[in-house]
């Protein structure tokens, strides 16, 4: 069976103080490993909350979390002004990487093939890539929803060769989901979340039972139990609740 991940996207909101409240919260409420947790900070945060986790070692034991970042640049190195490679996140203690969120796509140029070249370079450097994938409003309502989400996926094989998920976790989230307060309901999130462990197994020789499929957009305490419970839902990729520390606890121990 799949352990559950519940990674918070803090996307460029929060700040130290939230770090503290959340690991001081981690260590007092938090005690299960049963849930895989991953905190995704802005980048300049990301020493800071490892180190708040390493501190707190002795009361987080018996838990799992790990820090990723909220993207990686394609590239190695060199004149890329306000880019950071993937070796310099795992530099710093990561261990995860979201990439190719919506948000990337739609405003700062990710595309299908830059987020496969960006996959190649956090797996070459033991980052586990968290894949975002999803529709738009328009192309669910033309039927694309499938196309769409094929496409990533086909992308990330080509590139990466047929056992790239063997260490990856994939997030869908609907566009039409994020940040709207109109989550995906569990059926719908259900129906695309096995598509894409259906897809995997067709195109790729990675064990697709195995890979983790997350579900992002809305994802509240209000809706994560159903969310959660559906067979190919394997925890969820939090944006707006995973700022407030009460609830981001409180999804963790849903997941
Ligand atoms: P919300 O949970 O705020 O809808 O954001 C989802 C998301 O984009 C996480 O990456």
């Amino acid at each position: 069976s799949r352990r559950p991940v519940l990674a918070g996207n803090w996307k460029m909101n929060g700040n130290l103080q939230l770090a503290q409240e959340l690991v001081a919260k981690f260590s007092s409420e938090l005690d299960s490993d049963a849930v895989e947790v991953v905190l995704c900070p802005p980048a300049v945060f990301l020493a800071n909350v490892k180190q708040l986790l390493e501190q707190n070692a002795a009361a987080l034991a018996g838990t799992r979390i790990g820090v990723g970042g909220q993207n990686a640049s394609a590239l190695d190195g060199g004149a890329h002004t306000g880019e950071i490679a993937a070796s310099m996140l795992a530099s710093v203690g990561c261990d995860y990487v979201i990439l190719g969120h919506s948000e990337r796509r739609a405003m700062y140029g990710d595309t299908t093939v830059s987020v496969a070249e960006k996959f190649a370079k956090a797996i070459a450097n033991g980052l586990i890539p968290i894949l975002c994938v999803g529709e738009s409003e328009s192309e669910r309502q033309q039927g694309n929803t499938f196309d769409v989400i094929a496409a990533d996926l086909e992308k990330v094989v080509e590139t990466n060769g047929k056992r790239a998920f063997d260490n990856a976790i994939i997030a869908y989230e609907p566009l039409w989901a994020i940040g709207t307060g109109n989550s995906a309901t569990p059926e719908q999130a259900q129906e695309v979340h096995a598509f894409i462990r259906a897809h995997l197994a067709k195109i790729s020789d990675s064990d697709a039972n195995a890979v983790r499929i997350l579900y992002g957009g809305s994802v509240t305490p209000d809706n994560a139990v159903e969310l959660f419970a559906q067979a190919d839902v394997d925890g969820g990729l939090i944006g707006g609740a995973s700022l407030d520390a009460d609830k981001f606890i409180n999804l963790c121990q849903m997941a």
